[in-house]
């Protein structure tokens, strides 16, 4: 496994790779790993000749009041994870490297970050956007690898690798989960143990809505405030949003409205327990029969 962090080193690692058309999986990750980032790592393992995992917490993509400073960072543990499941090359560049000068030109994410994560996080997904495409432009993978966890940040990349016709292959990968349903995230670190007790009914709510839908029930304001209600009663949980979208257009479903068969719909939530602000999500799907899958 090679370790570069400049990107003329990077393009040396892979210059080969390149010239001789082999694949190459891409793994973008801020670091601090866990298993969920190691399910993207295997995958891409599986399905290409090289694969590159990046290491970087992107100052662009965190608000003034958000926890840049103190994300957790531990580099040496995971290049120790990443050599044992036979990664190629790791990319970890210094904010320098990445940014020699503060962009002026950025992309932008329009329509589909102005619900969810993107309303309660203003910039945030302009600044993700313009690092992925960065690293794209720098790695030039075949195959790039997301978590559905991220299921907003999911939808605009693949939006703007069609719109913006970038040559790879987006890769969606279902989340990964401790046994209690919590989704893996580097963010679980910031809970105390009463929060982390309290955290998995997150997930418990959102499966909640699941089986409901399941079930029949149609009511966009029922399914949210159902959602609501089950994580209010937590109290240590503070809610940011609970959410539910057309996927993967992500446009809003009006609170009055009914789900409709064929309709898949991305229910989503972000929580504070503590200081943390956990996310997860589930995609709803109705049959074209009017039956729910869930
Ligand atoms: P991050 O380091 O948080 O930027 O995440 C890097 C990549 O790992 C993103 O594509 C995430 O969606 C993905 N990821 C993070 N947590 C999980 C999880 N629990 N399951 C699956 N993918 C995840």
């Amino acid at each position: 496994m090679r370790l570069v962090e400049t990107k003329e080193a990077l393009r040396a690692a892979l210059r080969e790779a390149w010239r001789d058309g082999r694949t190459i999986g891409f793994v973008p990750t801020m670091g601090y790993l866990h298993d969920g980032h190691l399910t993207l790592v295997d995958a891409a393992r599986r399905e290409n000749d090289l694969v590159v995992v990046s290491i970087f917490v992107n100052p662009l993509q965190f608000g003034p009041k958000e926890d840049f400073e103190r994300y957790p960072r531990d580099v040496d543990r995971d290049l120790r994870l990443l050599a044992d499941h036979h990664v190629d090359v790791v990319y970890h560049p210094s904010v320098a490297d990445m940014y020699p000068s503060a962009p002026r030109v950025m992309l932008r994410s329009g329509a589909m970050a102005e619900v969810l994560c993107g309303r309660s996080r203003p910039g945030h997904f302009d600044g993700v956007l313009t690092v992925v495409a960065k690293l794209f432009h720098r790695v030039r993978p075949t195959r790039a690898y997301f978590g559905q966890k991220d299921a907003q940040q999911l939808a605009l990349i693949q939006q703007m690798v069609r719109d913006l016709d970038f040559a790879v292959e987006i890769v969606p990968v279902p989340t990964v989960r401790e046994a209690d349903g919590l989704a893996m995230s580097s963010r679980n670190v910031y809970l105390s143990p009463e929060e982390r007790a309290e955290a998995p009914v997150l997930f418990a709510a959102l499966s909640w809505a699941e089986a409901e839908v399941a079930a029949g029930e149609r009511r966009v304001g029922a399914l949210v405030d159902g959602v609501r209600s089950r994580i209010a009663a937590k109290p240590s949980a503070r809610i940011d949003y609970v959410e539910l979208v057309r996927y993967p257009s992500l446009e809003p479903y009006a609170r009055e409205a009914m789900l409709q068969p064929g309709d898949t719909a991305l229910l989503a939530a972000a929580v504070y327990f503590g200081r943390a602000r956990l996310i997860d999500n589930v995609l709803l799907t109705v049959e074209a029969s009017g039956r729910a899958v869930g």
